[in-house]
């Protein structure tokens, strides 16, 4: 007899999570912390709580650029090596907590330049963060593996650094690249170098695309950076009617099984589609697209890998077959070496849900 599928037997399901922003992740209590350490005044309370509803607040007002702005807060307490090595060890014991046992998250570095820091010395505090969460989170019982994303913002001008940093710590952790902010006006094809950098490398690369912006931000992504995955990209739904035939696209990004990073609640958040009853992930998971399930920003979201499984599945009426399906897919999506991924598989993922099934 199955488990039945609940927050709590959820939580206990080993769950891999492609598409997690650092600074859209920190604990409220730390944000509180961080910025009385470092002197910065610019929060709307110093009360937990109050600051955990403030930002899902702010971050529902059914605007991109509106839910981009509540990074204001986060980035600003982290911009010296200490603070954030410790936002990267909490995300990795937080995310190890809620049973995620491989996640790729990321981070613009560039955001944490603020006060002199060169992107080197972000990029080794978080790996140095990283690491150090992992190994308490293996000594407590519940690995995980991290990756790092580092992710180039779409409106400046620093891809090509950005593009050669992936390049050069990929021994060490970081696993690909990501364009990330507004995607209007600032199409993934806009600094073809740095994808030339990418290329030459043989680097890894996600794009969001197809989130604020429809089609033809899928097709560049596609086409112009070569993305391997689609950070969101749900609005491939765009192509695919209730009732008629995919769109030339939608048909070769089913056909090739581009995975598809979709967060659900980000995106009723961001007034993509208006609930998560008319969320297309349902629609899109029944076709066989290669759809992800992601929290994208956890704080903001008010959500965590857990309680966004628990949510689509109770809307949509997903059964353990179909938790098990997304999880795999998104293992086999991941930027980890193919020794890692299928480790993980044969000794973590599939004796975990054989576990809660049987
Ligand atoms: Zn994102």
């Amino acid at each position: 007899m199955a488990a039945e599928l609940t927050h709590e037997t959820l939580s206990r399901a080993p769950k891999v999570l492609l598409h997690d922003h650092l600074d859209g992740g920190l604990r409220p209590q730390t944000v509180i912390e961080l910025a009385d350490e470092v002197g910065y005044r610019g929060l709307p309370t110093t009360d937990p709580a109050e600051l955990g509803r403030w930002f899902r607040e702010a971050a529902d007002s059914g605007s991109l650029e509106r839910y981009l702005l509540t990074f204001a807060h986060t980035v600003a307490v982290m911009q010296r090596p200490e603070t954030i090595s410790r936002v990267a060890r909490e995300c990795a014991l937080d995310l190890a907590a809620d049973g995620v046992v491989y996640a790729e998250v990321r981070f613009a570095p560039e955001l944490s330049t603020a006060e002199g820091l060169a992107l080197d010395a972000v990029v080794e505090a978080l790996q140095g963060g990283f690491a150090a969460g992992s190994a308490e989170a293996a000594a407590a019982g519940r690995p995980i593996t991290v990756g790092t994303l580092l992710c180039a913002m779409r409106q400046a001008d620093r891809w090509v650094e950005v593009a050669e940093a992936v390049v050069r710590h990929r021994d060490a952790g970081v696993v690909g690249f990501d364009l990330a902010g507004p995607e209007d006006g600032f199409p993934p094809d806009r600094i073809p170098e740095a994808i030339a950098v990418l290329d030459r490398a043989g680097a890894h690369r996600t794009i969001h695309a197809g989130e604020a912006a429809g089609i033809a931000s899928i097709q560049a992504a596609l086409d112009g950076a070569r993305a391997q995955r689609l950070g969101h990209g749900v609005r491939i739904a765009d192509e695919v009617p209730v009732d008629g035939p995919l769109g030339a696209l939608a048909k070769r990004v089913l056909d090739e099984q581009v995975p598809l990073e979709i967060a659900p609640s980000s995106n009723v958040q961001t007034g993509a589609y208006p609930s998560l009853a008319a969320h297309p992930v349902e629609r899109l998971h029944r076709l066989g697209f290669a759809v992800t399930v992601n929290t994208d920003n956890r704080l903001m979201s008010g959500v965590s890998g857990t309680s966004e499984l628990a949510d689509v599945a109770a809307t949509h009426g997903w059964s353990w077959d179909d938790v098990q399906t997304v999880t795999e897919r998104a293992l086999a999506g991941a930027f980890a070496d193919e020794a890692v991924r299928a480790r993980l598989l044969a000794d973590v993922v599939r004796p975990g849900y054989a576990e809660l099934r049987r």
